[in-house]
């Protein structure tokens, strides 16, 4: 609670630091017994739970000896129970008509599909959902907002759900579907609507009534990516991957809250709520337009609005790629348009903290996605992700960097 009330405080951008444990293959396979050693020392640590230490001093080598403050910081013993807690009051936020981002960054192998999805089957991107406490923030999220929503008047929440790879500045939707229903990643095109928010025209949104739907068709989105001829290319970390759902309420009349109260509107709600949104309407076309036509739903159907809000939930590529030299071929290609969405994501989030009067979302795919739930008065949570190990002390400085930054 103490912290939540500190967020608060913050503002609309927080940062949170995860370390992760020292893994086994964080050994430096190919060297001699004694630097390996060396360079599965650790040298990232929880000093506090606000506190990162980066202690190193090696003969020949310049010592680092620096703290980063964040708003939280997790040791490597720290549970994803532990790093979710943190995270629920978000999608409170979200119920209450805020839009919400929840970001991975990091170097590949720190951690952030493990924070974000939870650990993954070997050789398949599909994560391990047998396993409830491994779960991360993706599908904890979704079942929070289920949760949430089930404490509401029924059928006054639609959950829509797209899967979305950014890929060499590209969008491909993972659950697009071929005439046939064969799901397809097929490019699509961020847009700015005349409202002024991003849009991607044509983008797949599926209806979800549930936590397991939403996690079945997240796991397909997965899948194709690691599958499909034009995707397989790309490796996960070198890619961005936005999960999005879009969650709609039916507000009525001016005063929602207040009006659900009462026992009598909130039924009518309900038998109204189906009427309202796109996905049934599509499905009972002709039964609504006949239900239409009643004075009573009429009425109702004037004083209805119905809200939008957004929770966007990315893993972003790999970090390691920013100021990486010596690449040649396809993953120079890969690595210049990591390099370029991860500045232009500094960027972005540069002139949040900064109040700046224009913020460039526009300079990539990928800031331009992200731009209804980056900024203004939509809550961003941004995830470091280190790995402690001496072999990765300039990726981790440089994701600390990031990190600090942003706030
Ligand atoms: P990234 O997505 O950043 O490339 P991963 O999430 O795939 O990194 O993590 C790399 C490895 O480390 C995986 O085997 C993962 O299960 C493990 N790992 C990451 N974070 C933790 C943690 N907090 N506790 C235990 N294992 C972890
Ligand atoms: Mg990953």
């Amino acid at each position: 609670a103490l912290h939540n009330s500190l967020i608060e405080l913050r503002g609309n951008i927080r940062v949170h630091c995860r370390i992760r444990p020292l893994l086994p293959f964080d050994d430096a396979s190919g060297l001699s017994q004694g630097r390996q050693r060396n360079f599965s020392e650790k040298v990232a640590y929880a000093a506090d739970d606000e506190t990162v230490l980066v202690k190193c001093s090696r003969p020949g080598h310049a010592s680092v000896n620096k703290t980063f403050q964040f708003e939280r910081v997790y040791n490597d013993l720290e549970s994803q129970d532990a790093v979710f807690a943190d995270v629920a009051p978000l999608l409170t936020s979200l119920l209450d008509g805020y839009n919400v981002c929840i970001m991975a960054y990091g170097q590949t192998g720190s951690g952030k599909t493990y924070t974000m999805l939870g650990p993954q089957l070997e050789g398949n991107l599909a994560f391990a959902i047998e396993e409830e406490s491994e779960l991360g923030i993706i599908p904890r999220a979704t079942q929070e907002v289920f949760r949430l929503i089930s404490e509401k008047p029924p059928g006054s929440y639609c959950v829509e759900v797209s899967v979305v790879e950014v890929y060499n500045n590209e969008i491909f939707d993972l659950l697009a579907k071929d005439s046939c229903g064969k799901v397809f990643g097929i490019k699509r095109d961020v847009v700015t609507t005349r409202e002024g928010k991003s849009d991607v025209p044509l983008l797949t949104h599926e209806t979800v009534e549930n936590a397991s739907e939403f996690l079945h068709l997240v796991k397909k989105g997965l899948l194709l990516r690691v599958t499909h001829p034009t995707l397989v290319h790309a490796h996960s970390s070198r890619s961005h991957l936005v999960v999005t759902l879009t969650i709609t309420t039916v507000v009525f009349g001016d005063n929602f809250g207040t009006l659900c109260e009462d026992e009598q509107i909130s039924q009518r709600l309900n038998k109204e709520a189906s009427f309202t949104f796109p996905q049934k309407m599509r499905d009972n076309k002709s039964t609504s337009s006949s239900r239409a036509s009643s004075p009573v739903q009429l009425e109702a159907t004037e004083k209805m609005k119905q809200v939008k809000t957004r929770l966007q939930l990315v893993d972003l590529a790999g970090s390691e790629c920013v100021g990486m030299s010596g690449v040649t071929g396809a993953a120079l290609r890969e690595t210049s348009f990591i390099n370029r969405s991860l500045s232009a994501l500094a960027d972005v989030l540069g002139a949040i903290a900064e109040q700046r009067a224009h913020v460039p979302y526009r300079n990539s795919k990928l800031t331009h996605l992200l731009q209804d739930s980056v900024g203004g008065d939509a809550k961003l949570l941004v995830m470091l992700c280190i790995s402690p190990g001496q072999k990765y002390l300039t990726e981790s400085m440089q994701s600390l960097g990031f990190g600090t930054r942003a706030r």
